[in-house]
């Protein structure tokens, strides 16, 4: 396992949600993350059908693009009873041809749910999984993942994608709800970030 010195790591995201919570992650750990979009940097095209494999895309464009390490995330909400369905096409199912459309997304997801006829609680997990790359091809993957329940009708305007039903296990409020330094400290992106710590950052 490779460990990391540079101070300063490019974020290989376009999504808002995910850039903000990123940035606090890695500022807990004294690293200085700059967003790819603040560098100039598109985004390539995810044509992988696993969270590694996308999240290895975005990390190596990032990393040779910029001459500096670079840290991917793909994750995305997998659906006990819809056979591990949007999983890593969670992004996916929210496009329209005016952009992202999650409450769109989730009212989807759950008439799929009535549909088939889930039984509660309606489990599903986020997962996340990290890809960290220097400009020399050099990768890392870390893994994290949330259990919980989907609930319906949608709460909470905190967070961002399908935090508004999600509630973890042991929790009442949806990940929308919660304070976002309690998300960050159980989320699927926190667990993986926790993987990251010990194996790059730890002496
Ligand atoms: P991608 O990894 O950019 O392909 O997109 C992942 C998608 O999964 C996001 O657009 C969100 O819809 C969803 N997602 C991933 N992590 C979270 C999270 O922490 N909260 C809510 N939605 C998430």
């Amino acid at each position: 396992m490779r460990r990391l010195t540079e101070k300063k790591i490019v974020i290989a995201s376009q999504n808002r949600g995910k850039l903000h919570e990123i940035a606090v992650l890695l500022r807990s750990l004294g690293i200085e993350g700059i967003s790819a979009p603040c560098l100039g940097l598109e985004a390539p095209p995810e044509t992988e059908d696993t969270f590694a494999g996308n999240a290895r895309i975005k990390s190596h464009a990032a990393a040779i693009n910029s001459g500096l390490p670079a840290l991917s995330d793909d994750s995305g909400i997998t659906v006990d009873a819809l056979d591990g369905q949007p999983g890593v096409f969670t992004a996916d199912w929210a496009e329209t041809a005016h952009g992202r459309d999650f409450p769109m997304a989730m009212t989807k997801v759950w008439n799929l749910l009535e549909e088939v006829n889930a039984p509660s609680p309606r489990l599903a997990q986020f997962r996340c999984t990290l890809c960290l790359t220097w400009p020399d091809g050099h990768d890392e993957f870390f893994e994290g993942i949330c259990t919980g329940s989907l609930t319906w009708p949608m709460r909470g305007n905190r967070g961002f994608g399908f935090d508004p039903i999600f509630i973890p296990d042991g929790d009442s409020e949806t990940f929308g709800e919660m304070d976002p330094d309690r998300k960050n400290a159980m989320s699927h992106r926190a667990v993986a970030f926790a993987k990251f710590k010990s194996a790059c950052l730890n002496a």
